[in-house]
């Protein structure tokens, strides 16, 4: 299921009111109530330390549509064939039997701030001490002349958690010799800046082992440069000669507009007519973070890098993709490192527990090749007013053949890892 802007609009706004003051401490009151909203890694992962670590002593719910989380990180190499669909879901079952948190299976409409209360799709009213807000992202349709959510049935995106994945799987599979994938790819700020690159070496991968002839991938990109560039250009020429050509706006003049009913994207330089096109289009905070007054004029949420709470509103944490994270780059692994330090400032809140200083991790793994794998990563900490880089890496062209391989078990190691730490 998508999180579309229908679902959440309505009463959101309505229910939204301004709170600029941080709540009375609720030590020793009976049970302190944490409500979080967006079961991903950010909310799963709050949700699940603060209720591990305070053993009980605070009341966790975690509202979530979804019945089982499909991670959009690995999602490209299930599209590339190196996964299938049932390693990416994973079930909220062993949070609600491990650790006693509540599972709301419904959206959440609304916040009021001022009561301190959110409002679920059925009309149950949650009260919380402290509520963290983890929506992920919304997708802005209209930044595509074109583009709009029905539009999305032909030309899928595939950049939210749930059925587009496979939606665009079955119709990457049936591409047949000669076809055309034509993709665009976003502006920054959005999600998983490797994806959309990582996702061409997939889709180019599955054309060649699977011995369709001809294919070809052009990325109409609204960016002058993109993630791991450096990298993945080489590789596509040693791995995937002429087969992935990137266009930026410099040479492509710009998307005027896209039609999904004969796959076609017109730009000032050239129409293409396409046998897929898959549109990733520009990106804001979950829509309820933005409808809740919780996003300023860049469509993200502003927080304070020493604990992850709200610029707009100190009762309330926003972590994961709707967040504003200074020099952390918006993924999974940024989401958990961020939802750590969120817990532990919530459980000091709330149970008196001790807090240390935040400090942050993140690396993006991308699969190119089979056995062919680059990353790039950071240490992070607050400072300057945001989260900042304290040092990091990138992989390098020149990298043996076996350190690629190497970075693949280290992948795959990791997913293994950080759902088994989100989800159990
Ligand atoms: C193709 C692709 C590849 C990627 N690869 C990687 C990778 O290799 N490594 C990596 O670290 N990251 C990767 N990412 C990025 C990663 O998936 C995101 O950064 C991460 O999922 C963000 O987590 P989140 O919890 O903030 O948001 P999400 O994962 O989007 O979770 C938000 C949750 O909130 C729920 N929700 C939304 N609105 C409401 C509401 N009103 N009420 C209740 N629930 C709501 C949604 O159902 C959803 O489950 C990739 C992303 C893509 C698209």
């Amino acid at each position: 299921m998508d999180i579309t802007r229908r679902s959440v609009l309505g009463s959101a706004a309505a229910f939204a009111v301004a709170g600029l003051t941080r709540a009375p401490a609720v030590l020793g009151q009976a049970k302190p109530r944490l409500v979080v909203i967006g079961g991903g890694p950010a909310g799963a992962t709050v949700a699940k330390y603060v209720a591990k670590d305070s053993q009980g002593a605070v009341d966790v719910t975690l509202v979530e549509p979804l019945k089982q989380y499909e991670t959009c990180f690995f999602s490209n190499l299930y599209l590339g064939g190196f996964r299938d669909l049932s390693s990416i879901l994973h079930s909220y079952d062993r949070l609600v039997a491990n650790y006693g948190i509540k599972i709301q299976q419904q959206f959440a409409l609304g916040i009021d701030r001022d009561k301190r209360e959110v409002k679920l799709a059925d009309g149950t009213v949650l009260p919380y001490d402290r509520l963290v807000v983890t929506p992920g992202v919304s997708l802005k349709y209209g930044s595509v002349p074109g583009y709009s959510e029905a539009a999305a049935q032909k030309m899928p995106h595939a950049w939210l958690p749930g059925a587009q994945t496979q939606q665009l799987k079955v119709m990457i599979d049936a591409i047949p010799d000669g076809g055309l994938v034509v993709m665009l790819a976003p502006p920054n700020p959005y999600r998983c800046p490797p994806g959309p690159y990582e996702r061409a070496s997939m889709m180019a991968h599955l054309f060649t082992a699977t011995g369709r002839k001809a294919c070809r991938i052009m990325i109409v990109d609204a960016k002058e440069k993109f993630s791991k560039q450096g990298v993945f250009q080489p590789a596509w020429e040693k791995h995937y000669p002429g087969m992935i050509e990137w266009l930026p706006p410099s040479i492509h003049g710009g998307v005027k507009s896209v039609d999904a009913a004969t796959n076609t994207v017109v730009t000032d330089f050239e129409t293409y007519k396409a046998t897929l096109v898959n549109v990733i289009p520009a990106q804001t905070a979950g829509q309820i973070a933005v409808d809740t007054g919780l996003a300023n004029e860049t469509g993200f949420c502003p927080i304070d890098p020493a604990n992850m709470t709200s610029k707009m509103d100190a009762n309330i944490y926003v972590v994961g993709d709707s967040c504003i994270p200074g020099d952390m780059p918006k993924s999974a692994f940024a989401a958990n490192s961020q939802a750590k330090v969120a817990a532990m400032s919530i459980r000091g809140e709330l149970t008196g527990a001790r807090t240390f200083p935040a400090r942050y991790t993140n690396t993006c793994w991308s699969l190119i090749e089979a056995d062919d794998c680059v990353k790039v990563g950071g240490t992070y900490e607050p400072a300057d007013g945001k989260i900042k880089e304290t040092g990091g890496f990138v992989s390098q062209p020149a990298d043996a053949a076996d350190l690629r391989k190497q970075n693949f078990a280290e992948s795959q190691g990791w997913y293994a890892g950080i759902t088994a730490d989100i989800f159990s």
